[in-house]
């Protein structure tokens, strides 16, 4: 039987995308290889968000390629494929072929593009027919309608509920590429959960909380999470969201979420300094989202919150650079990343004036992480003594509901607790972002 290695790039959307490639493979009679060196097929799902996780994404294929064995093919799609297409398949001639969302990327017999129609033909050379498929103008078409996804290995999953995005964040290229939000039924999405067989979903979209406004022929304009997260609730123990746009957040869905087995909010905010959430064509401000996080504290006091912020954005001042680090000395939030602004081709930023030197950005990157380590670290430190509901992931590594899974620290808990199973613990000591905790 033929076999083929996925290698997943970039964030939890592409994973779950990466889970849609191997159910597709598998339904072509495919098998997983134990290592990318032993696939007779290796594709490599990619991410285009900045210019870091492009070189990773780049010196990842080639490594690969490299590391093929004979007659092997290598496929290069995801993002970076999808934005980058005729380029990235002129710069690299290892790659057998690049194919964008729309395209399929199996071991075909000859024209087949592996659709299952002609079975599957390791012995024909590879008849991927494209080497670039999709524009950037066009949506594309990938179909999370038919996502084909067995019971999962892990005792959690990410779940895809929407494809694009219809807001045109200043520094983001999303749009252009993954086209307009693309919500999926909500019965399709409960079907998935259901057959992934978790403990845990973790609900993701480019823009999560607006899932369900774009189905027009059902309720026009109207949101549809908070009736997605109970459908989901009832079915699966703990549902988690990641990526709240601000202004996204109604009262309605903070109520649902805080009354939950999950009291965790990603909230997407980016900065806080007034001119600059403008210039990045964003909404709110720090005093605003101070009040949404007082609410959810009021809500909840043991929630846990998430943040992410772009440091450097063009016209970045030592003003804006100050009220942020206030922020989030106010805040306090549990978990906080800080990422270099980025140029990204065809944006609204890409135009501006206002660079701000790399040097800086680096001396406020480490000055915010510095500050918000700390505050990590103090929030941890109050957790000792404190009883937890844990789910375990895998032997001796579990997470509460504090944490997301690969985002997030883990608590340490003994080797015997049963893997996939809930158990009440102790914290009995914070190391660093981690937690120890025994029954
Ligand atoms: S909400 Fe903004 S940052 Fe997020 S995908 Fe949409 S445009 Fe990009």
């Amino acid at each position: 039987m033929p076999s083929y290695w996925v290698q997943t790039l970039g964030c939890p959307k592409n994973e779950v995308d990466s889970d849609v490639i191997e159910g597709s493979l598998r339904r072509d009679g495919m098998d997983a290889a134990s290592s990318p060196d032993e696939a007779d097929l290796v594709v490599v799902n990619t991410c285009a968000f900045i210019e870091a996780a492009r070189e990773e994404s780049v010196s990842v294929v080639l490594d690969l390629a490299e590391r093929r064995r004979d007659g092997a093919r290598v496929v290069v799609t995801g993002c970076m494929a999808e934005r980058y297409g005729d380029e990235l398949a002129d710069a690299l001639p290892e790659v057998d072929a690049v194919v964008g969302f729309a395209g399929q990327v199996g071991l075909g017999g000859e024209g087949s593009a592996g659709d299952g129609s002609t079975g599957p033909s390791p012995a024909t050379p590879v008849a991927v027919p494209v080497r670039r498929t999709g524009t950037a103008a066009v949506a594309p078409a990938l179909d999370l309608s038919h996502v084909l996804r067995g019971p999962s290995v892990r005792p959690w999953a990410y779940v895809k509920v929407a494809e694009g995005c219809d807001k045109s964040c200043g520094f983001c290229a999303i749009p252009s590429f993954r086209g307009a939000q693309r919500s999926r039924p909500i019965g399709d999405i409960l079907e998935e959960v259901e057959r992934l067989q978790v403990q845990e979903v973790v609900l993701v979209a480019q823009d999560l909380a607006a899932y369900g406004r774009d189905r027009t022929s059902e309720r026009p304009g109207e949101r549809r999470i908070v009736e997605l997260v109970r459908a989901v609730a009832e079915r699966v123990p703990w549902v988690r969201l990641l990526y709240l746009y601000p202004s996204e957040l109604t009262d309605e869905l903070l109520e649902s979420v805080a009354s939950g087995p999950v009291p965790y909010f990603d909230l997407s905010l980016q900065h806080v300094s007034a001119p600059l959430v403008r210039a990045m064509r964003r909404w709110g401000d720090g005093e605003r989202f101070l009040e949404r996080i007082e609410r959810i504290r009021g809500l909840r006091p043991d929630a846990a919150l998430r943040s992410n912020f772009i440091v450097g954005y063009p016209g970045e001042t030592e003003r804006d650079h100050e009220r942020l680090l206030d922020f989030v000395r106010a805040a306090r939030l549990d978990w906080c990343g800080f990422f270099a602004y980025s140029v990204e081709e065809g944006t609204h930023a890409a135009g501006l004036e206002g660079r701000v030197p790399d040097e800086l950005v680096s001396l406020r990157l480490r000055e915010l992480g510095e500050l918000q380590d700390r505050i990590t670290a103090a929030r941890r430190d109050e957790l000792v003594g404190a009883e937890v509901e844990v789910l375990v992931d895998a032997p001796g590594r579990a997470r509460s509901h504090r944490e997301a899974p690969e985002i997030d620290g883990v608590v340490h808990v003994p080797g015997s607790l049963a893997v996939g199973g809930f158990h009440r613990v102790r914290v009995v000591a914070a190391e660093g972002p981690d937690l120890r905790a025994v029954p």
